[in-house]
Formats: structure tokens, C-alpha cells, sequence
């Protein structure tokens, strides 16, 4: 399922993140299609194997389709679409309830609420109810490993602590949300209301995570 997720984000975002070269060749396409790859290889003064890789890439995202004998054309109109549905959607309008804890809870209950709640990651919170960290599946194995005690470890120890957590506002949309998780490697975004933005003290009031993505795909595919 993982595989899926990471595939259907990365689809997303790749729509956005093109190389210089790989606009190029659209931009030949979209002008000059169906053009073979020798042609759009001849026009950048490049060889057809070194254009090869972005060819298959730009085939693969779905921006080109390549016909035998005729050649490349762009099959942009429906990408423009997916990628104009995620710029206009908000993670306000898809995001799940935020899992939360106090930072000073054991990694063993921390354990136990990943399975209760059926999530992959916990926020954990201050004793003001502010966002102090998050916690993943990766951090609870690791903490695991070796650690006999962990009734007495709290997950404060553990866990990615602010100001190193990536978090994301209710008013973003959802292409944001999707490129920071694939930019920072991680598969949730904490959705925050700023409090105090220079001293990093924000509420947490909702949670982005890939299966997020992948409803709004699904849901975006029904329209
Ligand atoms: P998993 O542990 O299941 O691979 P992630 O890929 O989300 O899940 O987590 C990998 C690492 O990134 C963990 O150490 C986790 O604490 C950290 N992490 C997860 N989400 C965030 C976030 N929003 N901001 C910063 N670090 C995070």
C-alpha cells in the first residue's frame, strides 16, 4: 500500500517539478506534435539516447504519449486539470483528527495508542497543549529495540521535537501538503493554527497524511 501512496504523491508532484529539459521537450510537443524523439532530440542538439530517460518519464507521468510510427504527443489538458484540482483543494476540507498525547506518556503507551487509534504517527503536546513532537512507527521500533523499560521512557525522549517538526496551515492546499511530505520523507504533516510562529508554539488541530492524498486522488478520479 506504501508503494501506492508514494507513487500516486510522487505523480502529483512530478507534474510540478519537471526539469528545464523536460519543459523543453513539452513545450516542442505541445507545439510541434506528434513529433518523433529523433526530431525533439535534433532541436535541442542532443542525441536521441541522451533525451531517452526524460522521454520515458514524461511518458511515464502521463504528459506525453508516444505512438509507433507517428511519434510523441502531450496529453496535457487532463494533467493541467489534476494538478489545478490539487492547487484549489485545502487540507481544511480533508484532513483526519489529530492523534495527540502528552510528551510525557511512555513510549509503551505510545505504543499501545498507534494501535488503538489504527494510525502511523502521534503528535505529542506540552503541558499547554501545544505541539512538542511527533512520533512514528520508526521511532517507537527504534526505541524498542534494546529498551526493556519502556514504561519508564517518555516519548519526549524519543520523538522528532520542534522546531524540527514539519506542520502545515488548514489554509494550504493540498499540492502543498503532498510536496512536503515527499520533499521532507515523511508521511504525515501535523495541521497547526500559529499561536506564536517566532516561538514556535502552535495548536494542533487536525493531521495530512498520505492516505489523505490518495482519498482526494480517489475522490478528484469520481469527478
Ligand atoms: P515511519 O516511521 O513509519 O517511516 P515517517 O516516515 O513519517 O514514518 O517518519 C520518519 C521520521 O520522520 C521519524 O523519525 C519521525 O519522527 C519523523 N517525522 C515524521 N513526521 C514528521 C514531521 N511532520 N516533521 C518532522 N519529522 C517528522
Amino acid at each position: 500500500m506504501c508503494i501506492i501512496f508514494s507513487f500516486l504523491i510522487r505523480r502529483v508532484v512530478d507534474l510540478i517539478k519537471l526539469s528545464k529539459r523536460q519543459e523543453e521537450i513539452l513545450q516542442i510537443v505541445k507545439d510541434e506534435g506528434p513529433i518523433p524523439g529523433n526530431q525533439i532530440a535534433e532541436k535541442l542538439s542532443l542525441t536521441r539516447a541522451t533525451l531517452r530517460p526524460d522521454l520515458a518519464i514524461l511518458t511515464m507521468v502521463g504528459n506525453l504519449e508516444a505512438r509507433p510510427r507517428v511519434g510523441y504527443y502531450y496529453k496535457g489538458p487532463e494533467l493541467d486539470q489534476l494538478t489545478d484540482w490539487f492547487s484549489n483543494h485545502y487540507v481544511h476540507q480533508y484532513m483526519a483528527n489529530p492523534i495527540v498525547i502528552k510528551k510525557s506518556v511512555s513510549v509503551y503507551d505510545a505504543i499501545v495508542q498507534i494501535f488503538l487509534m489504527d494510525v502511523g504517527t502521534l503528535y505529542a503536546v506540552n503541558q499547554n497543549g501545544h505541539l512538542a513532537g511527533v512520533i512514528s512507527r520508526k521511532d517507537l521500533l527504534r526505541a524498542s529495540i534494546g529498551n526493556r523499560n519502556l514504561q519508564e521512557l517518555p516519548v519526549n525522549v524519543i520523538m522528532t521535537r520542534m522546531p524540527n517538526v514539519i506542520t502545515i496551515k488548514p489554509e494550504a492546499t493540498l499540492l502543498e501538503a503532498a510536496r512536503k511530505m515527499i520533499d521532507y520523507h515523511i508521511d504525515s504533516l501535523p495541521v497547526v493554527q500559529e499561536i506564536d510562529a517566532e516561538e514556535h508554539i502552535f495548536q494542533v488541530v487536525g493531521r495530512v497524511t498520505k492516505t489523505t492524498i490518495t482519498r482526494a486522488f480517489i475522490e478528484m478520479g469520481s469527478h
